[in-house]
C-alpha cells in the first residue's frame, strides 16, 4: 500500500492511492497524532482537546518528504519535521477522520 501521490491544501493532507482511492485527512488530526518521540510524549501530558492547541504555522505544510518506499516527513510551518508517518498511519488516520 503506496500512495502515487501525497499533497495538501489549507485544511487537508490529501493522499491519493490510486485512481480511485483519495483520503482527506484534517491536517489538525495528522499533527496532533505525529509519530515522533516529543509529539508523542505531549500527546500522553496533553489535557484538552487538540484542536485548541496548534497554532496556524504547526498547521501549515511547508514540504512533503518521501522516506524509503513506506513512509512520508512532513516539515511544518513551525520547522517541526521529526514525525515519520509510515502510509499505514495515514491509512489509519484516514479511517478515524
Ligand atoms: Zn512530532
Amino acid at each position: 500500500m503506496k500512495p502515487i501521490n501525497v499533497t495538501s491544501n489549507e485544511d487537508y493532507l490529501i493522499v491519493q492511492w490510486d485512481e480511485k482511492n483519495t483520503d482527506e485527512i484534517l491536517l489538525t488530526s495528522v499533527r496532533w497524532n505525529c509519530p515522533c518521540a516529543y509529539c508523542s510524549e505531549a500527546r500522553k501530558d496533553a489535557e484538552t482537546e487538540h484542536f485548541t492547541v496548534f497554532h496556524k504555522e504547526e498547521l501549515t505544510v511547508d514540504e512533503i518528504i518521501p522516506v524509503g518506499n513506506y513512509a512520508i516527513k512532513i516539515r511544518w510551518g513551525d520547522g517541526h519535521d521529526m514525525g515519520i508517518y509510515t502510509f499505514e498511519l495515514l491509512k489509519k488516520l484516514a479511517k478515524e477522520g
